[in-house]
């Protein structure tokens, strides 16, 4: 890197943060990592009627979960401050004003009647939309007497209409857009605060940004950067816009298909390591074969290089699959610490009192976490475990062919091979052990004993294994449920 690398997320505080955004926040902050460089958090809020109450805690909070420490931010000023741009009106009245004494920008006092009509008539001609520059001519008499008047006003830049803009994208190489497409845009509005376009530029370029790294959907922004960026004499940051997100069907991702934001996924028990493993993915390739990557992989493995131009696709099954595998590798302290959120509805279906206990959760934690694809999958699959009473058919103890009175006698025996077993040595292995040599003994079908076992500690037509089950039971309970079923048949 020539330059030394300053990179910032720019959220709007619109409320929560957009899977789309992870990804760029994602990005931007393993740039930084991997160059050396520092991470900022600007709140970009020029936008008053979208602020959103609580959007910034929430931003900082979930930044946390995720575990990226920016660098600076509204809360850690390193001299580059404030990092909120509501609170910057006098930095940008500077820049304004030098761009109107340059003959740059110009008040435009143009009502929102006539522009209306304005656009109306654009659209009857079939022109293209954009204001028409009727201001640009007024004489400084006209100014004068409009200011006096107090008619209200923003200011535009004054975009050339003719010839090029030319954005380099460091991924995409050069755009070109035609400058008659460009609209004299509003960089100052009529309540006197900046828009984003212009809070943007002069806050990128003070806060010294390198890189600007954002979504694709900011590219008919560029040009207008771009040209701020010359009339302020500024150089520009590199830009490079990451490729969209879309859904399995090809188009934009919508609340209406599914969960969009990271708070979604976090309520519903995706652990952070999988949401970035998961993002990391989405526009970037690394060099092996491997995809399983932690944070400081995907900060090892980085280049711009392996960054792709073309749509990257959401594909909620992939994320599961991560899901699960970094449920699956959690050291059962911290497995229990995150899931219990999530069960402890369930200690109250139990009159038992350990069955509220850490030791009691670990274990039934541990029957279902292989299976599970995120934690909020455990209330369901563990509500088993605490039901004293299992609410299910007798047929459902049936397997296959055998009849009722065979699966009774099949019961029987299990009840009395592994009443054997001591308190103590109740285990998965002893349980195995005392049922398995029996069957093999006796050449029986393992399934004829196993099946209807399984469903009368589970009272489930799916559900882990008979052994799994009993042993979190633990023996009293696992030998009245066998019990129970008997009495059914
Ligand atoms: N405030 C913009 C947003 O909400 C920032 C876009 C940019 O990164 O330039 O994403």
């Amino acid at each position: 890197m020539d330059k030394n690398v300053r990179v910032r997320f720019a959220p709007s505080p619109t409320g929560f943060l957009h899977i789309g955004s992870l990804r760029t926040v994602l990005f931007n902050y393993v740039f930084a990592k991997k160059y050396g460089g520092k991470f900022i958090l600007r709140i970009e809020d020029t936008d008053e009627k979208r602020k959103v109450e609580g959007s910034v805690e929430n931003l900082i909070d979930i930044f946390s979960w995720l575990g990226f420490d920016y660098d600076e931010g509204p809360d850690k000023d390193m001299g580059f401050g404030p990092y909120i741009q509501s609170q910057r009106n006098d930095i940008y009245t500077k820049y304004i004003n030098q761009l109107q004494n340059e003959g740059k920008a110009y008040k435009c006092f143009c009502t929102p009647e006539r522009l209306q009509e304005m656009r109306e008539k654009q659209q009857a001609e079939k022109k293209a939309p954009g204001y028409d520059g009727k201001c640009l001519h007024l004489t400084k008499e006209e100014i004068e007497k409009n200011l006096k008047e107090g008619k209200p006003f923003v200011v535009r830049q004054k975009i050339p209409k003719e010839g090029e803009v030319i954005v380099y994208d460091e991924l995409k190489g050069e755009i070109v857009f035609k400058a008659e497409g460009l609209d004299d845009h509003v960089l100052l509005k009529a309540t006197g605060t900046p828009t984003y376009q212009f809070a943007n530029v002069v806050d990128d370029h003070l806060m010294e940004i390198s890189h600007v790294m954002r979504g694709d959907e900011w590219i008919p922004s560029a040009p207008k950067n771009v040209l701020l960026y010359r009339d302020l004499g500024w150089e520009p940051p590199k830009y490079i816009h990451l490729p969209l997100i879309m859904n399995k069907e090809g188009g934009k991702l919508s609340k209406r298909q599914g969960d969009v934001t990271v708070e979604d996924y976090k309520a519903k028990g995706y652990l952070p390591e999988a949401l970035i493993n998961f993002t990391a993915l989405l526009g970037w390739h690394p060099k092996g074969d491997e995809e399983i990557l932690s944070l400081d992989d995907i900060i090892k493995n980085f280049s711009i290089e392996g960054m792709g131009v073309s749509p990257s696709v959401f594909d909620v099954e992939k994320l599961d699959f991560f899901n699960s595998h970094y449920i699956k590798n959690l050291s059962s302290d911290k497995l229990l610490e995150l899931a219990k959120p999530f069960i402890e509805k369930n200690t109250k279906l139990s009159s038992k009192t350990h069955k509220s206990e850490d030791a009691f959760l670990i274990k039934v934690i541990a029957t279902e976490k292989e299976r599970v694809k995120k934690l909020s999958d455990l209330e369901e699959a563990t509500k088993l475990f605490f039901t004293d009473e299992l609410d299910y058919s007798p047929e459902l103890l049936i397997w296959k062919k055998l009849g009722k009175e065979q699966i009774k006698s099949n019961l029987e025996t299990v009840y009395e091979l592994i009443e054997k077993i001591p308190e103590e040595n109740w285990t998965e292995a002893s349980l195995n052990d005392a049922i398995f040599t029996h069957i093999k003994a006796k050449e029986l079908k393992v399934g004829d004993y196993l099946w209807p076992m399984r469903v009368s500690l589970s009272g489930q037509e799916k559900s882990p294994g008979p052994y799994e089950i009993a042993q979190a039971l633990g023996k009293s309970e696992s030998l009245l449920k066998i019990q129970k079923a008997i009495t059914l048949l």
